[in-house]
């Protein structure tokens, strides 16, 4: 596995790669659902690239860039283990150095959800984004369903800009609990990490009020919220249902697939998750199919 920390090492590195490669781009402090993206990239291509990068510019001033997790050896020990054939950990002065002036702004979709509660996320998480698929050229890259929005944010991006790359939408990985595994869960005391079942529990209460046949969005949201309400110190900050492609607000009864996603304080972390109703389009091919595309 190559290590490697420059631009031009990397366009090198790059360059010598023939067939098809794999990109999964992270933050590090890697779990399980990191790995989960690096399984089936390692599957479907000839070379997997990692990038290991905490992107100063999609964190507002007021949250935990600072603070992020980070622990690169144990994270390339993983990475190793996992078959990565190179992992770039580019430094924030190359990524952005002084001068740097331009930012890529998705519009319509990049609003409502994360983009009302984080502003500006977005427009570092695109940036970063681009600048990654230009440097590492994926054939395909992987993202996580636990970020939806992000997943229908750079979907969006890929079109309008024409970057020569598909996209692999992968199921949220777990803890046995059916928490989200997330670098942040490591906030979380052991108290707060045992309330945080709970929103796993309420998706899936939503998921079975659907199966039983409801459809009325107020009605599946009061579902999922009444579950969350019952850890005193889960702080709901929205549950939402949206169309997986536009991600505007649904209101009415459809039987077209639904985006039902949530975020929660508990504690110092927001948590996010969310799923897909039916509960059956919660596979790679079928979140591939329809977040976003
Ligand atoms: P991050 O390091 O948090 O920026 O995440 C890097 C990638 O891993 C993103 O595409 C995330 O959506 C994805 N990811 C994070 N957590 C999980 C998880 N529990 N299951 C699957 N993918 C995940």
């Amino acid at each position: 596995m190559q290590v490697i920390d420059t631009i031009e090492d990397l366009r090198k590195a790059r360059k010598a790669i023939s067939g098809r490669v794999g990109g999964v781009l992270t933050m590090g402090a890697l779990h399980e659902g990191h790995l989960s993206l690096v399984q089936h990239a390692r599957t479907d291509n000839d070379a997997v690239i990692t990038t290991i990068f905490v992107n100063p510019t999609q964190f507002a001033p007021t949250e935990d860039f600072s603070g992020y997790p980070r622990d690169l050896a144990h994270d390339l020990s993983m990475l190793e283990k996992s078959g990565v054939d190179v992992v770039f950990t580019p430094k924030a002065a190359d990524m952005y150095p002084s001068n740097f002036q331009t930012f890529v702004k998705v519009d319509h979709v990049t609003q409502g959800l994360e983009g009302d509660h984080r502003p500006g996320h977005f427009r570092g998480v695109v940036t970063i984004v681009s600048k990654l698929f230009n440097l590492t050229q994926p054939t395909i890259a992987y993202f996580g369903q636990k970020d939806a929005q992000q997943v229908v944010v750079i979907r969006r991006m890929v079109k309008d800009l024409n970057f020569p790359l598909d996209i692999a939408v992968i199921p949220t990985v777990r803890e046995p609990d059916g928490l989200a595994m997330s670098s942040r869960n490591t906030y979380l005391t052991p108290e707060e990490r045992k309330a945080g079942g709970v929103i796993y529990r309420s998706l899936v209460a939503a998921a079975q009020a659907y199966d039983e046949g409801e459809r009325t969005p107020a009605n599946l949201r009061a579902v999922a919220k009444s579950v969350l309400k019952t850890e005193a110190s889960v702080e709901i900050e929205y549950v939402a249902i949206n169309d997986p492609q536009s991600l505007l607000g649904v209101h009415e009864p459809s039987e077209e697939p639904i985006l039902l996603s949530m975020v929660v304080q508990l504690g110092k972390p927001r948590l996010l998750d969310n799923c897909l109703l039916p509960w059956s389009l919660n596979t790679r091919e079928g979140l591939t199919a329809t977040l976003g595309a």
